[in-house]
């Protein structure tokens, strides 16, 4: 793992959470971003070396919905950086590790993404993104 690359929070609305992370941050979102495939939209602020990422989901059965759902908004993911998603997948399933989606699929930001199973990793969602070239 490289570096942690971006943190991602579930919000109910977007804009508003955007106004609110504008001034906690003192920067505006840098980009906004429909992901279909997720049923999400997302925004992405710069802070130093990583992002905050919000996510505003766009279908009620979408895995952003089930979580506010369940638990409210708040912190949904932390995303660390790879330099070789395959290669980590493989490490980390060596290791135990319960990947969601062994077949990386291409998520916000231009990357390629996969998560650990929050429940071997103390009820976290752990993100893993390697920068698409
Ligand atoms: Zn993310």
């Amino acid at each position: 793992m490289k570096k942690i690359e971006h943190i991602g929070i579930a919000v109910s609305d977007l804009n508003k959470a955007n106004e609110l992370y504008a001034k906690i941050l003192g920067v505006n979102p840098y980009k906004t971003e429909n992901v279909e495939t997720e049923n999400v939209i997302t925004s992405f602020f710069k802070c130093g070396e990583t992002k905050i990422e919000l996510l505003q989901s766009t279908s009620k059965d979408s895995a952003i919905s089930k979580f506010i759902q369940n638990r409210g908004e708040g912190l949904h993911h932390i995303a660390f950086q790879v330099e070789d998603i395959k290669t980590e997948i493989v490490r980390l399933k060596n290791l135990g590790f319960k990947i969601i989606n062994d077949a990386p699929k291409k998520g916000a930001d231009n990357k390629l993404i996969c998560f650990i199973h929050p429940k071997d990793a103390n009820h976290v969602l752990i993100e893993l993104c390697q920068e698409i070239k």
